[in-house]
């Protein structure tokens, strides 16, 4: 696939537009980002529109019957942000939070990521507003179906492939698979990926996002004369992403020094002890009442003195207000959208190296098309295979996104940003217009 066909503007070219007024909006700091890399790009205004315009939104009424015998409707969406490399592909979160531009501005990211790995994949996203912790698993089962069926026609393989985001699970894309599955007539597990292994999941799926939060951030200690062997590491949320990159960069040997989820953060700057965290985690839920080391704020978490930081909870954390104190030397964004697009200069001004999340949690969707690559060729491959093959696409995509931020002197955020846009305009430009 073509890389760097339309980079090809000069610094001069430089354009910033004015952050939004209101830095937690997600669509406003995708949009935010896009144009500062734009403006490095001599990019055809319509293209850069197309680029700029989610293909399909799609909102639906999502009728449950509940365990009480009541009805209650919730309100799904689902967002194809671009498809001209291959499928929509993005996560479905459950969530009280969803809205329309959250799910627009993730469905966007799906895009860029997609496009920086180099994988066959455009960008969708979905999700639902609902509680997921006040309903029971039978009342989601409801629920996941009846969202499935209401999005059921830009769903498949080939057009759209959706994959667990917040609050959903294997599980959720088991009901999914099978709702497609039964209205199609076929088993197609290749209409998700996340899958529990039994039904055509992926080995190493599962630590795939921390796996190469882990890779990159060891290439980026590299690029800064340090070794992760002595690299000092806290990080916010411990569920899929955050407690698997604390595992791994603690299996390579950083020493993980406070750890955060939504019941508080926990500081012990002799190292903690990560699966010790993770088994407690999985037994109690949350790290509620794990008391092997001081207790602390999640903003003090962010704002620890450690090598690497790693926001792998939510969006929106590191802002304006907190931005100047952060210490980290390196932020290894775990999260989508971890940081405002209005605390982007603050925090490189200070000299921080970010790995923006477009790169960092790339592992995830690299792995989600290695499960849909063996699906559709009916053949698994071994756990080895599958982390080879992440380490060479994270190692190269990394070194692609530092090369050219070298070269233009640019942030890694804006580098990444003007590999994905150029890649997926190359693309636009091959296949013109259709009229
Ligand atoms: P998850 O639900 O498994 O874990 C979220 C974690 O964040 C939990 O530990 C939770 O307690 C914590 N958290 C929630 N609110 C918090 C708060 N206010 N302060 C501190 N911690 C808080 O979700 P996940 O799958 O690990 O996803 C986390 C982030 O990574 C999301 O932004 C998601 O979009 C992104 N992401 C996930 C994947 C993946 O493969 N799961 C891939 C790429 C990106």
């Amino acid at each position: 696939m073509t890389t760097h066909a339309l980079v090809r503007g000069s610094p001069t070219d430089l354009r910033v537009p004015p952050v939004s007024a209101d830095e937690d909006n997600p669509f406003d700091a995708m949009t935010a980002r896009l144009d500062r890399a734009a403006a490095r790009l001599e990019l055809d205004p319509g293209i850069y529109q197309i680029l700029r315009h989610p293909e399909r939104q799609i909102t639906v009424a999502v009728p449950v019957r509940m365990d009480s015998g009541a009805i209650e409707v919730f309100t799904g969406h689902r967002v194809v942000h671009n498809t001209a490399r291959g499928p929509g592909k993005g996560g479905i979160r459950f969530d009280p939070r969803v809205s329309l531009d959250e799910v627009s501005a993730l469905a966007a990211w799906m895009t860029w990521k997609c496009a920086v790995v180099d994988v066959p994949f455009g960008g969708a996203k979905g999700g639902v507003l609902c509680d997921p912790f006040s309903m029971s698993p039978g009342e989601l089962e409801r629920l996941t179906r009846r969202y499935t069926s209401a999005i059921i026609d830009g769903l498949g393989p080939d057009s759209d492939v959706p994959a667990p985001d917040v609050n959903t699970n294997e599980q959720t894309m088991a009901w999914i698979m099978d709702t497609y599955s039964m209205h199609v007539g076929h088993a197609v597990p290749a209409v998700v990926t996340g899958k529990p292994l039994a039904i055509g999941g992926s080995l190493g799926r599962r630590e795939a996002t921390g796996r190469g939060c882990m890779i990159v951030t060891r290439e980026a200690l590299a690029h800064l004369g340090m070794s992760v062997k002595a690299a000092t590491v806290a990080v916010q949320g411990f569920g899929n992403v955050g407690s698997a990159a604390a595992r791994q960069l603690s299996r390579a040997g950083a020493r993980v020094i406070a750890i955060g989820d939504k019941t508080g953060a926990l500081y012990n700057p002799r190292g903690i002890d990560v699966d010790e965290a993770v088994a407690w985690v999985r037994r109690h839920g949350t790290l509620e009442g794990y008391v092997k080391g001081t207790t602390l704020t999640n903003d003090e978490l962010l704002t620890l003195e450690v090598d690497v930081l790693v926001p792998a909870a939510l969006e929106n954390v590191i802002t304006t207000k907190n931005a100047p104190n952060i210490r980290a030397k390196i932020i290894c964004e775990g999260a989508n959208g971890p940081t405002t697009a209005a605390a982007d200069p603050i925090v490189e001004d200070n000299g921080v190296f970010v790995i923006p999340d477009i790169l960092a949690n790339a592992g995830g969707v690299t792995v989600s098309y290695f499960e849909w690559v063996q699906n559709r060729a009916g053949y698994a491959w071994t756990e080895n295979v599958v982390n080879a093959r992440l380490e060479e696409t994270m190692v190269r995509s990394f070194r692609e996104v530092l090369e050219l931020s070298r070269s233009r002197r640019v942030s890694m955020r804006t580098a990444a940003y003007m590999l994905a846009m150029s890649r997926v305009a190359a693309v636009h430009e091959l296949r013109g217009v259709y009229a």
